[in-house]
């Protein structure tokens, strides 16, 4: 039994694991170790016939701050922005940076067998109003099982691949 199995002996009920990246620039080799590990665990979640649901979220109404690979005058035109509000750098297709980024990475998960169930981005549950403490919306993170969901609307729909 390895450490996976050792973690997924040890819980009850369904579960919800969740990993999340902020799109800050050119994504190091090194950020798929959370992916990687987070999978694990779902799988060997599964394993034992635990209900388990694995997220993925896009940490986009991060700032932009001056480890961002753009050039310098970019870093200070753009420093505090939030990183989904910042054109593309690159002007290949995306939405903006984030989404140049976060798409460019997210899309290497699927070779490498790493399927989340869900892909969410933080600008989108923002817009929704998901986050609002006020708004009444499932921000609570908790569903009546008492499973955490993180506050996730189900609208939330999967946005993989670059263009
Ligand atoms: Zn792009």
């Amino acid at each position: 039994m390895d450490w996976a199995d050792e973690l997924a002996a040890r819980v009850h009920g369904p579960q919800v694991v969740n990993d999340s990246k902020t799109p800050s620039g050119t994504v190091h080799v090194g950020s798929l170790r959370g992916p990687v590990l987070v999978d694990v665990i779902a799988r060997a979640l599964r394993a034992r016939g635990v209900e388990t649901r694995y997220l993925y979220g896009i940490d986009d109404m991060d700032p932009m701050d001056a480890q961002a690979l753009l050039t310098p005058d970019a870093v200070e035109r753009e420093m505090g922005r939030p990183l989904a509000h910042i054109p593309d750098q690159e002007a290949d297709g995306h939405a903006s940076y984030a989404r140049h980024h976060a798409e460019r990475f997210v899309a290497t998960f699927e070779r490498l067998g790493i399927r989340p169930d869900r892909y969410y981005w933080m600008s989108e549950l923002y817009a929704e109003g998901a986050v609002d403490p006020t708004s009444g919306s499932p921000s609570t993170g908790r569903s009546s099982s008492g499973t955490s969901t993180a506050g996730l609307p189900t609208s939330a729909t999967p946005t993989t691949g670059t263009r």
